[in-house]
């Protein structure tokens, strides 16, 4: 073979290992776990809630994240602290935050810690997909596009701390989206088991949703509570 010819191919292979290991470095995550809370759960707790500083939330699930994850189970986080979370990225979203993302952790506070905590640990992880600002504009628009909260009261599950099945929960979120959901579940103060979570799953380049490749470990018992707020 002649030198040349040689080259050319060492240079396509050279170019081929390059692409793959930009592409593995760039994209380590199958999928996005877009998870919701229920403010009622949360608050009703041996730990307790503080609400934020700019008031009360209303009666809703929000937004506690978007998580890369990958098909085996396990994700990356804290991917990139060259790009840490900045305020003024996502000051036109803000207000819109503020209701669909509310933090109810303690102190009291405007919810910056929460938004920042979310984006340094999962956020940088899939910023080859979504820059800083696209990230929590496509959280917002995600809740959105399912209203968890009606898809349940439609089918007569209310937050009104009465017990209802897990699988009436999944089917009415299945029903009302196309999608089946995985329900988290954590302890009131009294120990007994309630809706606190609900995941959905987006596909990789967070274009919509998918139904879930994988789901999270855990079981909250087939009946559960679902507090008012
Ligand atoms: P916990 O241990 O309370 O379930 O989760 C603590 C935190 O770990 C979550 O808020 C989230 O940041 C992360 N986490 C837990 N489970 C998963 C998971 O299955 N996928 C991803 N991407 N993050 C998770
Ligand atoms: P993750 O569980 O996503 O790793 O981390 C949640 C972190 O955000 C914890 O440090 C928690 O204290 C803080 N945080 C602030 N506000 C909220 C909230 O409203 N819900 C939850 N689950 N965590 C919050």
């Amino acid at each position: 073979m002649k030198m040349q010819s040689i080259n050319v191919l060492l240079l396509i292979k050279l170019l081929t290992l390059h692409s793959l290991l930009v592409l593995s470095a760039s994209q380590d995550f199958d999928f996005f776990y877009f998870v919701q809370q229920w403010p009622g759960s949360y608050c009703d707790t041996k730990q307790g809630c503080c609400y934020p500083s700019t008031g009360k939330p209303e009666s809703d699930f929000g937004i506690h994240g978007l998580w890369p994850n990958r098909n085996d189970g396990s994700y990356p986080s804290n991917c990139d602290s060259s790009t840490p979370f900045d305020a003024s990225k996502i000051s036109d979203l803000t207000n819109q935050m503020r209701s669909d993302w509310p933090t109810l952790s303690c102190p009291s506070n405007n919810g910056l810690t929460f938004w920042g905590h979310e984006w340094d640990k999962h956020g940088t992880c899939s910023e080859s997909v979504l820059n800083q600002h696209a990230y929590f504009a496509t959280a917002l628009s995600l809740k959105n596009e399912i209203n968890l909260l009606q898809a349940l009261e439609r089918a007569g599950i209310q937050p009104n701390g009465q017990k209802y099945s897990i699988s009436d929960i999944k089917s009415a979120i299945k029903g009302a989206s196309g999608y089946t959901p995985w329900i988290e579940c954590n302890n009131d103060s009294s120990g007994n088991s309630q809706l606190y979570q609900i995941y959905l799953c987006v596909d990789s380049s967070a274009s919509g949703f998918i139904e879930c490749p994988v789901f999270p470990n855990g079981s909250c018992g087939s009946s559960i509570e679902f507090p008012s707020f």
